[in-house]
């Protein structure tokens, strides 16, 4: 999509899967992008990528747990690209297999405090930079999981249905300073994420087809057709958009 000429996009988790197609989607639009993310290697070679191609990328190690961290992640889009358009908080973690029974403290302790602590803090630290800018929009990553209960995934499903009922209340609160935030309530993905846990079901080849069934178009979605939505709900086509959660689950949640 075009239309984000020298817009400044901050990307949490940019540098793999789902953050990654839509840092470069974000990219080859226009976009000055920053990359947020602990793994800085991974997050510069997906400067390089975006380079490569004559675009304008910035990494930076950021943890989103630390609210310093995501504090200077906004701070270092104002100093290196003068503002922040946009934000996707898409950084995230599951531990697979975990009922209630099998989530240890720790395990229920990290999975709140990156999806559902890591997006807040980020958003609070962005909302600031965009009111005083005039306006902005912020996607969400949340997952189906936020709109239905899934199976041995306890935590995960609260702090996604967490980040669902965080985008409304604060779609409400800064609708009227011209803030959009939305989220995106993605199915299946072919993401490292996902390929982690079909290898511990006993590898792709094997399981892969019990992920594409359970979704009515039969199949899975690729990394691009997600960073496409995410995409669309930023650009000024979604501009009557707010507070709204996406599924983007080939038709998994529809009934
Ligand atoms: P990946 O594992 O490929 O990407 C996860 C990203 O999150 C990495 O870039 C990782 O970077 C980053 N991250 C994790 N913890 C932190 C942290 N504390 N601070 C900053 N960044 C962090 O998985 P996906 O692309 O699949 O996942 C992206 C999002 O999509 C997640 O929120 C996930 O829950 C959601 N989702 C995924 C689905 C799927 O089927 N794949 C389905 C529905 C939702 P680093 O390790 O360098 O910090």
């Amino acid at each position: 999509m075009s239309g984000f000429t020298d817009k400044v996009v901050l990307v949490t988790g940019g540098n793999s899967g789902i953050g990654r197609a839509a840092a470069v989607q974000f990219a080859a639009g226009g976009a000055k992008v920053l990359i947020a993310a602990r793994r800085a290697e991974a997050s510069r070679a997906v400067v390089a990528e975006i380079e490569a191609v004559g675009g304008d990328a910035y990494a930076i190690q950021c943890d989103v747990t630390k609210s310093a961290d995501c504090d200077s992640a906004v701070e270092a889009c104002l100093e290196r690209f003068g503002g922040l358009d946009v934000l996707f908080n898409n950084a995230g973690i599951i531990f697979r297999d975990k009922s209630a029974l099998d989530t240890t403290d720790e395990h229920w302790a990290q999975t709140i405090a990156v999806n559902a602590t890591g997006t807040f803090l980020m958003s609070r630290a962005a909302v600031a930079a965009m009111v005083a800018r005039g306006g902005g929009a912020i996607v969400n990553n949340a997952s189906y999981f936020g709109l239905v209960g899934g199976r041995g995934a306890a935590a995960y499903c609260a702090s996604k249905g967490a980040v669902v009922l965080l985008t409304k209340a604060m779609a409400l609160d800064h609708a009227g300073q011209g803030v959009r935030i939305n989220c995106i309530c993605p199915g299946s993905v072919d993401t490292p994420m996902l390929r982690g846990e079909m290898e511990e079901m006993g590898g792709a080849d094997s399981v892969r087809h019990l992920f594409e069934e359970k979704h009515p178009l039969g199949r899975i979605a690729t990394p691009d057709e997600i960073a496409a939505a995410v995409l669309y709900l930023a650009s000024d086509e979604a501009a009557f958009i707010t507070g709204a959660a996406l599924p983007i689950d080939g038709g998994l949640t529809a009934g």
